[in-house]
């Protein structure tokens, strides 16, 4: 055992005791009930979906407690950190309504960047020293890569541990030596003796009883010496943080669950009340025959920017994920879903599969549900981020773009579903702008499916000297129907096959004359409508641009 003097020796003077950061972080008066849960996003890059889909259950469990949600930047790992990470996670978290109650500077229980408690671990490392429960450990890396190498050669479970364990029962003498040489060193954390054999068991909130065999490691608390700010392991962060935070569900990924052991001894050791776990399991993906898990390397959506980049709305993406927490909430409509409780005890212990289809699918449904201002004031604002010459045209047209809107939307039993996401936006309605619409003025384009170009000009010329706007839609397009019949058309397709020789197509060719001469394309929605929206001057200049 290392003698005081020595431990103190190795951390600064003014540091101090545990005692000082539990007065500092007192236990939180709430409610019994209360749930103080978390999220530990590390900064190595973009917010997960999987991140944002625990924070949904985080955010909501708390909330509904009467509890605190709470953001905390793991940021142990200070090579891997990338720049601008933790605005980014701002920036998605706020898209989503998913503001943390404390995170930066808000809260009581902070700092809630790792980087910034570097003292409060070194209190709690100082004390497990002081009381043998963790040691300094020197070896090299060639000395462990030759450990693991040996237990592989003997079939032992590799690791740092029992006798394997070199500076574990290493002398005073020992380790004075090291350090007078100016050897750097981790702190390890000295497992109990008993732990040897044990097996131990918890109950998670989603998964129930669980057991596993007890930790042996000696796992590292503190890393090495020679960093600056010397910084805790995730393990040691985890305990010191989540106590002291007085978090009490820690709804963190299943991939930590094999940890658990060890963290129930860190819990024992500091003399801490363990928390209540919830492991959830991983978000996956169809790929080909098999299923793996969502990956930010692989899969663009993988990634909450591209969902805030292609306009996903933000109640779209919630309600799929609150579907694929709780099955019951995949089929709940969604002014009910988006307020209704999530619940940790049906949570599946299988990752559920993401599906863009099914999600562009509940996006087109939720688009439909908005009003025509609604959408505007959406797409305005997504452009204003992302699509500059959209956002221009938007401020400028405002009248148009909410006539544009309001075709086969606003007072129709069935709404338009061409909208799913913001950056549909410019293929769907970009046609009814001047600025953002390329007149077609070939009549042998290929869209007008192979129509004599000869006749698709007389078309057009006829159409632009007697066209009327009028309000009834039967009489509108009866001006199309005089047209097509004095060119020669068909009255109707039915007629057309019959005889095909003795027609240029029936009344559809010929109306597929204008639908792309005014929309640019060969799908439009009602033309009748469009026309309106556009205006006379507009429908015949775009007409007119044929010759
Ligand atoms: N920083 C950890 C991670 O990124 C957080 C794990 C936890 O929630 O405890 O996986």
């Amino acid at each position: 055992m290392l003698d005081r003097t020595l431990v103190d020796s190795l951390f600064p003077t003014d540091l101090p005791d545990p005692a000082f950061w539990e007065e500092r972080y007192p236990p939180r008066q709430q409610p019994a009930e209360a749930k103080v849960t978390r999220l530990g996003p590390s900064p190595t890059g973009s917010l997960h979906l999987g991140g944002l889909y625990v924070a949904t259950l985080n955010a909501d469990i708390a909330r509904r407690s009467g509890g605190a949600y709470l953001v905390r930047v793991e940021d142990t790992d200070q090579a891997r950190e990338v720049e601008g990470a933790v605005e980014q996670f701002d920036r998605a978290f706020a898209y989503f309504g998913l503001q943390p109650d404390e995170h930066g500077e808000t809260g009581s229980y902070g700092p809630y960047t790792q980087s910034q408690r570097a003292m409060i671990y070194q209190s709690y490392v100082r004390e497990l020293l002081r009381r043998d429960q963790a040691y300094l450990c020197f070896a090299t890396k060639d000395e462990l890569a030759a450990i693991t190498a040996q237990q592989q050669a003997q079939k032992v479970p590799t690791g740092y541990y029992g006798t394997w364990a070199l500076w574990r029962n290493a002398s005073a003498e020992e380790v004075r030596a090291k350090l007078d040489a100016g050897v750097p060193y981790v702190v390890r954390f000295r497992t109990p003796a008993e732990a040897a054999n044990q097996r131990v068991h918890f109950v998670d909130a989603i998964r129930g009883r669980l057991e596993h065999e007890a930790s042996r490691n000696d796992a590292v608390l503190l890393k090495s010496s020679d960093q600056d700010p010397r910084l805790p392991t995730y393990h040691l962060a985890h305990v010191v943080d989540d106590h002291l935070m007085r978090v009490n569900l820690v709804i963190r990924g299943e991939e930590w669950i094999s940890s658990v052991p060890l963290h129930l001894q860190l819990f024992a050791a500091l003399g801490f009340e363990p928390i209540e776990y919830a492991h959830v399991a991983p978000l996956m993906k169809q790929d080909g025959g098999s299923k793996r898990k969502l990956s930010k390397r692989k899969d663009p959506e993988a990634s909450v920017d591209y969902y805030i980049e292609t306009g996903f709305p933000a109640e779209a993406v919630l309600h799929y994920i609150r579907g694929l927490l709780n099955g019951r909430l995949a089929d709940t409509p969604f002014t009910e879903a988006l307020d209704a409780p999530l619940r940790l005890s049906e949570c599946g212990v299988a990752g559920p599969l993401v599906d863009m289809v099914k999600l562009m699918d509940i996006s087109a449904d939720y688009v439909a549900t908005l009003s025509g201002a609604e959408v505007f004031d959406a797409v305005r604002t997504w452009a204003g981020e992302y699509d500059a010459e959209l956002a221009t045209v938007l401020a400028k047209e405002r009248d148009l773009a909410l006539r544009a809107i309001s075709v086969e939307r606003d007072g129709v039993d069935n709404p338009r579903k061409d909208l799913r996401v913001w950056s549909d936006f410019r293929t769907a309605y970009g046609f009814f702008f001047d600025d953002l619409f390329q007149p077609v003025t070939d009549p042998s384009d290929e869209r007008f499916g192979g129509l004599d170009p000869a006749v698709v000009r007389a078309l057009a010329a006829d159409f632009v000297a007697g066209y009327q706007l009028v309000d009834d839609p039967q009489e509108w397009f009866g001006q199309i129907r005089e047209l097509a019949a004095k060119h020669g058309f068909a009255k109707n397709p039915k007629e057309y096959k019959k005889n095909p020789d003795a027609y240029p197509g029936s009344i559809r060719e010929a109306a597929q004359v204008f639908r792309v001469a005014i929309t640019g394309s060969t799908r439009s929605p009602d033309l009748h409508a469009v026309a309106s929206a556009l205006g006379t001057p507009e429908v015949l200049r775009r007409v007119g641009s044929l010759r």
